[in-house]
């Protein structure tokens, strides 16, 4: 079984750790670089990236994720988390990182205006809908060549926004799975970290 970290400094990554347990994984919460160590897969749980952002800080762990993403460790990050994986992020405090595992543009609460949080059904990587819980969710606003999206919903005015993204081994999702019953995100990444530990040699490609 993968072990899989989670990122235990700020937001619900109690709720991301249930879900890996249901998944079969074995998880370890990251509070200090050491528990980096022997890791396959990282997760950035929501919360709020500024917050976030300092304790990562306060617990000296900038510098080790970075490392870890560099070596092309899988990671998926909902809401908060994506806002930190992104490469650009709109409408946001310029003292929160930035850990650009991703060529994406998001924008911090882009929902912000019309309405704070709401549920919705929408299919994922071409399969069944997931119930998807958004709450003060950022979006993907631009999209690089590498990057594919999994996921959209429709703005106020009827435009497609993609709200899941995948490149090589970063996976975002604007919205929580961690807060429904639904497991096939969870899923979706632990299989990019299985693939990627079956083929050590492999170019970072995709499952
Ligand atoms: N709005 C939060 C932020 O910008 C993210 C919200 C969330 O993770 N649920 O940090």
């Amino acid at each position: 079984t993968a072990r899989i970290g989670v990122l235990a400094v700020q937001g619900n990554f109690r709720e991301h750790i249930a879900h890996l347990d249901a998944c079969g994984a074995e998880t370890v919460r990251v509070r200090r670089p050491a528990d980096l160590e022997g890791i396959s897969g990282l997760v950035f749980p929501g919360g709020e990236t500024t917050a976030m952002s300092n304790l990562i800080r306060l617990h000296e762990l900038e510098a080790p994720l970075r490392s870890a993403l560099a070596g092309g460790l899988p990671v998926y990050g909902s809401c908060a988390g994506m806002i930190l994986l992104a490469g650009e992020v709109l409408d946001t405090r310029d003292d929160a990182i930035n850990f650009s595992a991703l060529d994406i543009t998001v924008r911090r609460n882009a929902f912000g205006r019309q309405v704070d949080s709401f549920e919705t059904e929408i299919p994922f990587d071409g399969g069944d809908r997931i119930r998807a819980v958004f709450i003060r969710a950022p979006w993907v606003e631009k999209v690089g060549p590498e990057a594919k999206v999994l996921a959209e919903v429709t703005d106020a005015s009827g435009a497609p926004v993609a709200v899941a993204v995948q490149q090589d081994n970063a996976l975002v999702t604007s919205f929580h799975p961690e807060l429904t019953d639904d497991l096939s995100v969870h899923e979706h990444f632990l299989q990019m970290v299985n693939f990627r530990a079956e083929g050590p040699g492999r170019p970072s490609a995709v499952p």
